[in-house]
């Protein structure tokens, strides 16, 4: 087992020691048995929330309308969701009600994905219900029990087995791909926040194209937010994407830079995805910068302007796209720029104003082209220079 299932044993004995019953599941599991690092672990129990939080000293109720409370214990936070069966769903997003049992076997029932489907006890062994294990074993990933149904269900589902199939490596089965395709469109039911983190958890899988094809061969991607006039750029992104991008921003720096959106329409487009105003700006120097690499080079206000902390990003970007791996001249050359940052510069506004400039919006000006000449090598970057310029 490993270290993380180890330090969690005493909080299933717990559990177990007050007669209810306890397990792993989801991810952790699967991810165990593949032999990857695992991040979370879950346990489902057939405990009520309630019932949880008298037998730890220290829980934090998470989410305890769907049943899950978080336990503490010795610095680990375990999320431990009561068994349970979804029944109707009439908004294809989530069910209409929670309702708590006590079998673990309605749990599992419920869950997406047979490899995603696995619990397991204390000690190791397995509990596996729908031929998850063999289906891991194949590299596979197959909606549990009726793919028509289980979409028509939940949509956000869809998105998750393109995702997976991008993060692991694995083949959606026939069955399942075909039940994508036909309710691909149920997609637009889903908040977009949603699907946003399973697209960008595919951007960042171990092979995205996998899961880009998928994307495309199911009709999913026209149901993706303002992707529908992209076809042409996804299809080649397809071939070009042959592994995943190491962050979010660079994600979207891809896609943004990729469907050749101009400055003014990628804010517009990046906040019907619900995206951060943070990623937004981000992007928005990062596609840019990758843009120019891809025509040629940079000048010094370009390199400058794009800064050493989204320059790797641009870079990465501008490769995935056809440009040769610049990051190297790149970070050379922006080290060798006279200042990096504005706050470099020798001249405050306040020494402007004591060298007899109003202040005002003009006063602003004159220390955007003090901070241009800087970086281009125009005015010297000393107090005495730089004021000589600007009263000029
Ligand atoms: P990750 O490694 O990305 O966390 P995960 O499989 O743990 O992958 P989570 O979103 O953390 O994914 O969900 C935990 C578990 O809950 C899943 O393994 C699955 O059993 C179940 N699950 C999550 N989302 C759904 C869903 N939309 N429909 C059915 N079951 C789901
Ligand atoms: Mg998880």
């Amino acid at each position: 087992l490993p270290e993380e299932f180890e330090h969690a044993r005493p909080v299933l004995q717990t559990i177990e020691q007050a007669g209810y019953e306890a397990y792993f599941v989801g991810g952790s599991v699967r991810d165990t048995i593949l032999g990857k690092a695992i991040h979370d672990v879950d346990i489902a129990t057939s405990a009520y929330p309630d019932e949880i939080k008298h037998l730890f000293k220290r829980t934090v109720d998470t989410g305890i309308e769907h049943g899950t409370v978080m336990i503490l214990d010795h610095g680990t936070g375990y999320e431990t969701t009561t068994f349970r069966s979804e029944s109707t769903y009439t908004d294809f997003r989530r069910p209409d009600q929670v309702t708590f049992v006590r079998s673990l076997a309605e749990d599992l029932k419920r869950r997406d994905f047979t490899i995603n489907a696995l619990a397991m006890r204390e000690n190791g062994e397995v509990i596996d219900l729908f031929d998850g294990l063999t289906d891991l074993q194949n590299n596979q990933i197959r909606a549990v029990g009726d793919a028509q149904e289980r979409f028509h269900e939940d949509a956000l589902r869809m998105m998750r087995a393109v995702r997976f199939a991008s993060q692991l490596d694995f083949t959606i089965v026939p069955d399942t791909l075909d039940a994508i395709t036909a309710h691909a469109q149920l997609l637009t039911k889903i908040a977009v926040e949603r699907t946003q983190v399973e697209l960008l958890k595919l951007l960042q899988g171990k092979t995205p194209q996998r899961g880009l094809t998928d994307l495309m061969a199911t009709g999913l991607w026209q149901y993706c937010p303002h992707f529908a006039p992209h076809e042409v750029a996804l299809k080649e992104l397809t071939t070009q994407l042959v592994h995943g991008v190491s962050s979010e921003t660079a994600a979207w720096t891809l896609l943004v830079t990729k469907f050749g959106l101009e400055t003014a329409a990628i804010t517009p487009f990046m906040k019907h995805w619900k995206t951060a105003n943070q990623t937004i700006n981000a992007v928005q120097t990062t596609s840019k910068t990758a843009t120019l690499l891809l025509q040629g080079g940079l000048n010094a206000w370009q390199l400058y302007q794009c800064g050493a902390d989204l320059m790797p990003i641009a870079n990465e970007v501008a490769v995935i796209l056809g440009a040769p791996d610049r990051l190297a001249s790149l970070t050379t050359q922006l080290a060798a720029l006279p200042i990096q940052h504005k706050k470099e510069l020798a001249v405050t506004g306040k020494d402007l104003m004591q060298a007899g400039i109003q202040p005002g919006p003009q006063l602003g000006a004159i220390l955007g082209d003090l901070e241009y000449g800087v970086v281009t090598g125009a005015v010297a970057n000393t107090h005495d220079a730089l004021v000589a310029q600007a009263t000029a």
